[in-house]
């Protein structure tokens, strides 16, 4: 069984980490909220006073922070402190340019790196189902796997360093696109006089056919359970789609891709999102369409 630090102990955090704990390995967290840790401490955690003090000394250390801001800062807390040989796995979602400082942080100091964001949200954390999807040498993925394998159902291997978090910005970039026409497809048909029904039951086997159709339908009745049948509930919040759209619009930026519909996408997620809506589902858009009739 791994020694194994982790740093960040939040809504996925603490549930990834409890998992490890349930497997089997020896787990030491930290988190600058108090509150996070007093859960922790319930779940089987041992506390470190510091950030570098969770990742002295392990096998592997994870980290599972809001932004790239905050992971290169941890960063330069935890690499003098990381035993040489060991990896740190940072499983946030950050911005593909911080993932790939932090890699260089870690190598030049001997150490193995990867990053691992996930997706699968808070259900999938608890579950020990969320698919990884992994930057970084083979030998770090090696290194990481033991404790992949308890908090995720799948793991690929992108590629170098940052490969993940692009793999990661790219998909979420197509699922907010994807949403915002599923909800315009749905509401067209509303005007015309056709049934949601008839039409779910013709795109879900047409080729329009989605993951936000055929899994996560925005209609509520409609299709498998979703946040729809739950008021919109989330599910994944809308200022998570946010986050998200804007890093790949940074990545798009930086690197010259052309992305008008991600443009477009961030655009009305950001006018959602400001109406008050971040913590609703964000599937939940398909009640603002008219609101951004003009954009
Ligand atoms: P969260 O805000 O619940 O958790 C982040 C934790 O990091 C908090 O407990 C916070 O106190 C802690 N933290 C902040 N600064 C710190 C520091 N300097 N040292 C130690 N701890 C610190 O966020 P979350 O929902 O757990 O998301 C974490 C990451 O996972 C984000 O990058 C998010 O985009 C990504 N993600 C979230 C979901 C989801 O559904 N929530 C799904 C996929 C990916």
């Amino acid at each position: 069984m791994a020694e194994i630090g982790f740093i960040g102990l939040g809504n996925m955090g603490l549930p990834m980490a409890a998992n490890l704990v349930k497997a089997g390995h020896v787990v030491t967290g930290f988190d600058t909220v108090a509150a996070a840790l007093e859960k922790a401490r319930a779940a089987g955690i041992a506390i470190a006073g510091t950030a570098a003090g969770a990742a002295a000394d392990r096998d592997i250390v994870v980290t599972m922070l809001p932004n790239g801001d905050i992971v290169r800062s941890v960063f330069a807390e935890i690499v003098p402190a990381a035993r040489p040989g060991s990896v740190i796995v940072d499983s946030s979602t950050i911005d593909v340019a911080s993932a790939r400082i932090v890699h260089a942080m870690a190598t030049e100091a001997g150490l193995l790196c990867l990053d691992a964001p996930v997706s699968g949200g808070v259900g999938g954390a608890e579950a020990g189902t969320l698919t990884f999807m992994a930057g970084g040498s083979q030998a770090a993925l090696d290194r990481a796997r033991p404790a992949l394998e308890v908090m995720g159902g799948r793991i690929v291997h992108c590629g170098d360093g940052g490969a993940g978090q692009a793999a990661k910005i790219c998909n979420n970039m197509l699922l907010g696109i994807s949403m915002i026409g599923t909800c315009e497809a749905f509401a067209l048909a509303g005007k015309l006089g056709l049934s949601q029904q008839a039409l779910f039951d013709v795109i879900s086997t047409s080729s329009g056919q989605c993951w936000s159709v055929n899994t996560y339908c925005p209609v509520p009745g409609v299709g498998p359970k979703s946040p729809a049948d739950n008021d919109y509930q989330p599910g994944f919040a809308a200022a998570l789609m946010l986050k998200d759209l804007g890093l790949a619009q940074q990545a798009a930026e930086a690197s010259g891709a052309a992305t008008p519909m991600g443009r477009h996408a961030t655009a009305i997620y950001e006018a959602f999102v400001k109406a008050g809506n971040g913590g609703t589902d964000f599937s939940g858009i398909i009640r603002f369409l008219d609101q951004v009739r003009d954009r």
